[in-house]
């Protein structure tokens, strides 16, 4: 029974399919268009659109920031230079050298660990494009994690570049990056990061912390192959001093403040005070013995350098601000920590008018100049002596911009 009508409907269907191929096309359906053909056409044609436009954002935030250097600069190397597995990777970055024929100290100034940490950048760059030496040797790196630089966090929102205008009226533009390095260099995470070599637990996206990974490993991840370049730049140039600049959230404990390994508590008790005296909110941090894995902690360890890490304030970092845009970058204007300031419940004040570049890169080349100083008057075989950075009260006169290229 039931075969004989399957039999019958296969005989209609095919039936129907004759009649459908048999019948006339109308004029009318031939002059319509093959509006399913369009469609694919213009779907793929949207797709190659999207992908143009994604694939070029994306390439041009792996070209590497533009530096100017300043005449005072006397030679630049790359962080390969002291680990050649670094060569042609994202983690390879300048360092640029600026060395007197007069006997002295050498520091080491790090910027751009975090570079979601705008102002540790911008003291850098304006280092670079505008030292000059008088007495010893000062190396600075201006993008430490440049892997960190061709990629924004996720889920942020961040703009992935801002503006300043510098002296000649025209836009100078700088990386908003990501606080870890680039996920390309470093994927799949673990679910769990062993620091190397204390064995310190930590979630699994500070694998691509660098200020989670010193003294770092020559044969580990890049992160951790750019933490020991970094260590050994330290070794094999005897760095005296090295100061590495970051920017913390209004409301961590640890902000507005220098961190300092215990050699150099000497040098940073001292120039807290000092820059305290002149009005500057610089308090005092020791570096954590137990909390592995940062510059000053293991650095210090490592070498025979004096380490400290100098945190400024910005609403970029933190997780009350508001509209996350370039102006909140360079301004730092934020009306939610602002009210949050004056319901008591920041690290540190945060005026209305918010805390600017120019306050914050300020306070890194305060900072810079008060602990080289005092350096220098407890071993004077080590002082140093430089000329054309600007002082706090002439950076805010002037601005950030007056002193780029
Ligand atoms: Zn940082």
């Amino acid at each position: 029974m039931d075969k004989k009508r399957k039999k019958k409907t296969t005989v209609k269907h095919h039936a129907e399919e004759r009649n459908v191929k048999d019948s006339p096309v109308s004029e009318e359906d031939k002059s319509k268009p093959p509006s399913r053909l369009n469609m694919i056409i213009v779907y793929f044609l949207l797709v190659i659109l999207a992908c143009w436009a994604a694939g070029s954002d994306f390439l041009e935030q792996q070209l590497r920031q533009p530096v100017h250097p300043s005449f005072g600069r006397t030679k630049t190397r790359q962080l390969s230079d002291y680990l050649s597995s670094l060569r042609g990777t994202r983690g390879d970055t300048d360092l640029y050298f600026f060395e007197s024929r007069n006997p002295g100290g050498t520091l080491l100034v790090i910027g751009g660990t975090h570079p979601n940490e705008p102002a540790s950048n911008v003291t850098a760059v304006l280092l670079v494009e505008n030292l000059k030496v008088e007495s010893g040797k000062i190396i600075v790196i201006t993008t430490a994690n440049a892997s960190g630089f061709t990629a924004t966090e996720p889920q942020e929102a961040f703009p992935k570049q801002f503006s300043i205008t510098n002296r000649n009226g025209k836009e100078r533009t700088f990386r908003t990056g990501s606080r870890y390095s680039n996920i390309l260099d470093g994927w799949p995470d673990p679910v769990v990061y062993r620091h190397h070599p204390s064995g310190q637990l930590l979630s699994g996206p500070e694998t691509r912390n660098l200020n989670r990974a010193y003294p770092g490993r020559q044969n580990g991840t890049l992160t951790e192959r750019m933490a020991y370049a970094i260590t050994e730049v330290v070794r094999r140039e005897n760095v005296d001093l090295v100061i590495d600049l970051h920017e913390a959230a209004p409301e961590y404990p640890v902000v507005n403040a220098i961190v300092a390994h215990e050699r150099a508590m000497d040098i940073a008790a001292m120039a807290s005070i000092d820059l305290q005296m002149r009005g500057h909110d610089f308090r005092i941090e020791p570096s954590p013995v137990n909390f592995r894995g940062l510059s000053h902690r293991e650095i210090g360890d490592s070498t025979t350098a004096r380490v400290v890490l100098m945190e400024s304030t910005g609403a970029l970092q933190g997780r009350m601000r508001g509209p996350t845009n370039e102006d909140l970058v360079v301004s730092s204007v934020d009306a939610c920590y602002y009210k949050a300031h004056l319901l008591g419940k920041l690290a540190v004040d945060f005026p209305e008018e918010g805390v600017s570049l120019e306050v914050r890169v300020g306070r890194h080349l305060e900072g810079i100049r008060v602990l080289t100083e005092i350096m220098g008057q407890f071993e004077p075989d080590k002082a140093l002596a430089y000329s054309h950075i600007p002082d706090f009260e002439e950076l805010n006169r002037h601005g950030v911009g007056f002193y780029l290229k």
